[in-house]
């Protein structure tokens, strides 16, 4: 039986790997199989540059920083395996993890499964990601193509009015192409995006292609009218899809309690979720920062806590 399981690989699950493995617990990892919605390694490593973590002042690409976090985590002890759990039962200690046919009991269990940004699921939105396309301002909007240039905003919801405002530190102009006539944001983000000088809202409109070449990356949108049909271009040199995320939580149904958006609920300022022994870090409990060092942050929190509950069972 395993002290302590950590499930998902990205900077959550490796950091609550490094303080476990610290505290001679010998945690195993189970980092995912590589498939359509899983990828060790994590959100990470579909992107190229990060700046914004501390402790590389060069920048670093999201790959290596994850083998980085691996490596740390390896060379305390930690055990990698690249499964991907497809049922739980935390109903009674330990717990039981499946992937497929294989099974592993915990006494401890560390979800930090993280989350999903969702796309439109364009080819050409593929085609142009990290090549001007993103979705995420806060990593990557102060990168140097976005400077002074027109950028467009995808979406209604507090996640796009907040991106939008993020980028007016950069662009020329911001465009929020949504596709209704009204923002479902709250209506003090919504009316701040309104009021301010930079930003347009394109009602009633859906993106329908991202324009480019293979040398400029993104140089423009095609939207389309959903009331008329009509199509036109807006020249940009980025796109910020922001039409929410998917936490991958969808393993505890039921059983851990989560939010209306599916994020799992954890106690106010630690990990601990409803099921005692099962902590939980990183995207697939934080809505609001979605960072890799907030994330880091929180798997450190998970592993302290899980280190401490386990040693309150021994006595
Ligand atoms: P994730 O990184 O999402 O990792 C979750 C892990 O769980 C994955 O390894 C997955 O394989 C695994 N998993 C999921 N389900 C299962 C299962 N059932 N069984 C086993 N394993 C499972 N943040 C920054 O701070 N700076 C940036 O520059 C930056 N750039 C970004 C660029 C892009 C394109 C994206 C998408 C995100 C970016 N972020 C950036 C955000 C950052 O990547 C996330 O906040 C961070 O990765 C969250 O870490 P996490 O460990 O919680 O989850
Ligand atoms: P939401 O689900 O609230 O909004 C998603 C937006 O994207 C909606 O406007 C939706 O349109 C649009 N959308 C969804 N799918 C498509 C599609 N296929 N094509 C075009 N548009 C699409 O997600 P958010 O990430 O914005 O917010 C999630 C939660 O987090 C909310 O509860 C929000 O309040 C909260 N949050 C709070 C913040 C804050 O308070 N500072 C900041 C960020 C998030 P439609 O409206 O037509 O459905």
């Amino acid at each position: 039986m395993e002290n302590v399981i950590i499930i998902g690989s990205g900077p959550a699950g490796y950091t609550a790997a490094l303080y476990t493995a610290r505290a001679n617990l010998n945690p195993l990892v189970l980092e995912g199989e590589i498939s359509q919605d899983i990828l060790p390694g994590g959100q990470l490593m579909t992107t190229t540059e990060v700046e914004n973590y501390p402790g590389y002042p060069e920048g670093v690409t999201g790959p290596k920083m994850m083998e980085d976090f691996k490596k740390q985590a390896a060379r305390f002890g930690t055990r990698f395996l690249y499964k991907t759990v497809t049922k739980v039962d935390l109903t009674q200690r330990p717990f039981t993890l499946w992937a497929g046919e294989e099974t592993w009991q915990c006494r401890a269990l560390i979800v930090a499964t993280g989350a999903n940004a969702r796309y439109l699921g364009l080819p050409s939105e593929k085609h142009f990601l990290n090549r001007g396309l993103s979705a995420c301002a806060t990593c990557d909007g102060a990168l140097p193509r976005f400077r002074n240039q027109p950028i467009v905003v995808v979406g209604g919801g507090d996640t796009a009015m907040e991106e939008a405002l993020f980028l007016t530190n950069f662009g020329s102009r911001v465009h929020i192409v949504h596709r209704r006539d009204k923002f479902r944001a709250s209506k003090i983000m919504a009316e701040r995006a309104v009021k301010h000088p930079k930003i347009v809202a394109e009602w009633n409109s859906v993106l329908d292609e991202v324009l480019g070449n293979d040398k400029a990356g993104v140089t423009g949108v095609r939207i389309k009218d959903v009331t008329t049909g009509e199509t036109r271009e807006i020249g940009c040199t980025g796109v910020f899809i922001a039409i929410g995320h998917k936490p991958n939580s969808d393993l505890f149904a039921g059983v851990l309690n989560r939010d209306e958006n599916g994020y799992i609920q954890t106690d106010h300022d630690s990990s601990f979720t409803n099921v005692a022994g099962v902590f939980a870090c990183g995207d697939v409990q934080d809505h609001v920062y979605r960072q890799a060092i907030t994330a880091a942050g929180s798997g450190c929190m998970a592993a302290i806590d899980a280190t401490r509950w386990l040693e309150a069972q021994e006595t």
